[in-house]
């Protein structure tokens, strides 16, 4: 098996079941996940308040359209709007990541009558055919051109070359708060800003990807309130339903007033609104976003402390963590994987990326930095 198949196809490691931060096979084999769900379950595997919701909901109905208001989804709404920045009042659910990517183009450019997106180097928005279009890497791309067009590309954090893309003719900017895939990129301070400020007096809307970065993951609720930046359109997806397939956009009047017709079946469904509600208020009212803050900021801490010079760079928000490695990322996730029992993530080359359930506590960070230190500074000695 080549790194390659080791990280993008299928891993030799079948799992039976999940609780809090850990997988089992069906030996009972124990793996601390800090990347296998993609940050799809910010509460951990099976949460009993997530799996009671879904059970009762789908013995309850399964599935009635969104035409038809049905409390989980009434509970859904109410919830996700909530816990968005103030300004933020109108919410919409979907299938997927890519989905609430593709609502927010389509919303974008019909609540402003323009067509073009400016997207940035280095983004992940997905992969139907209007999100690749602001997806930057060409492997994703290149054998599906011609994508939706009117996408033009500015280097991520530079605020120069974004106030320079921007213009009357713009229908959104699109930036991912932190860039996940592309690497754990963090933007210098007041990039966000920035792109607020064009994007206001263009007209154009303020679109942020929370896909990776959102329900809690960098010590706040959504990674702009951080930032004090409040967009017009917030899209999430991955941590929405605590591992249930549903995305979802948050977004101001100006723009659901504006938008023309857009819509899918399953959009707001019973049983994944049912998640969403346990999700979002089992967050909020257990305060998981702060616990985030500070598990991160350990979590950081101790990593920085334990891999020294053996890599480059350790950086991220709460427990989106990025290490930047003095060599291939892909076989450091293998050997962590299989020679440590942890799961973890490359993003790019040398980036192992780090996504841990948010509630995973001092002990478990020990376990992750330990397994870290052995694979990539094995001649240090363990600090205990
Ligand atoms: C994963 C991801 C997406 C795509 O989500 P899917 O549910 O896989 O379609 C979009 N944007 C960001 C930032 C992501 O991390």
């Amino acid at each position: 098996m080549s790194d390659h198949d080791f990280v993008s196809g299928s891993k030799p490691i079948p799992i039976a079941r999940g609780e809090g931060p850990y997988l089992y096979t069906d030996d009972g084999t124990e793996y601390l996940d800090a990347g296998a769900s993609y940050a799809c379950t910010p509460l951990g595997h099976s949460h009993p308040a997530v799996v009671e919701a879904v059970q009762e909901q789908v013995a309850e109905l399964t599935f009635v359209d969104s035409s038809y208001p049905v409390q989980s989804r009434e509970d859904a709404y109410a919830a996700l709007v909530a816990s968005a920045p103030d300004g933020l009042d109108q919410a919409w659910f979907c299938n997927s990541g890519t989905e609430a990517n593709e609502a927010a183009l389509k919303f974008a450019r019909s609540a402003t009558g323009e067509s073009t997106i400016v997207a940035a180097t280095r983004s992940f928005h997905g992969r139907t055919m209007g999100s690749l279009a602001a997806t930057w890497k060409d492997k994703y791309k290149k054998p599906f051109e011609p994508l939706a067009g009117d996408v033009e590309f500015v280097p991520y954090g530079d605020s120069e070359e974004l106030t320079d893309a921007v213009d009357d003719e713009t229908a959104a900017v699109i930036l991912e708060p932190i860039q996940g895939e592309g690497g754990i990129n963090v933007p210098p301070a007041g990039y966000l800003e920035t792109a607020r400020e064009l994007t206001d007096d263009a007209g154009a809307a303020l679109v942020f990807d929370e896909v990776q970065t959102g329900m809690g993951r960098t010590g706040s609720m959504w990674a702009c309130q951080n930032a004090g930046i409040t967009p017009d359109i917030i899209t999430t997806a991955k941590g929405l339903g605590n591992g249930l397939p549903v995305g979802g956009i948050v977004v101001r009047d100006w723009i659901a007033d504006g938008a023309a017709s857009h819509n899918a079946t399953f959009s707001g469904g019973p049983v994944v609104t049912a998640a969403v509600d346990a999700t979002i208020t089992t967050l909020i009212e257990e305060e998981w976003p702060a616990h985030a803050a500070e598990i991160g900021e350990y979590l950081t801490g101790e990593l920085e402390d334990a891999l020294g010079d053996s890599v480059r760079e350790v950086r991220g928000d709460g427990v989106l963590v990025g290490v930047e490695l003095k060599r291939g990322a892909n076989r450091v996730a293998r050997d962590l994987a299989l020679e440590q029992q942890v799961l973890a993530l490359p993003a790019g080359r040398t980036v192992l990326r780090l996504l841990p359930p948010l509630v995973i506590d001092e002990s478990e960070a020990d376990q992750l930095v330990e397994a870290m230190r052995t694979v990539i500074a094995p001649d240090t000695e363990a600090n205990s």
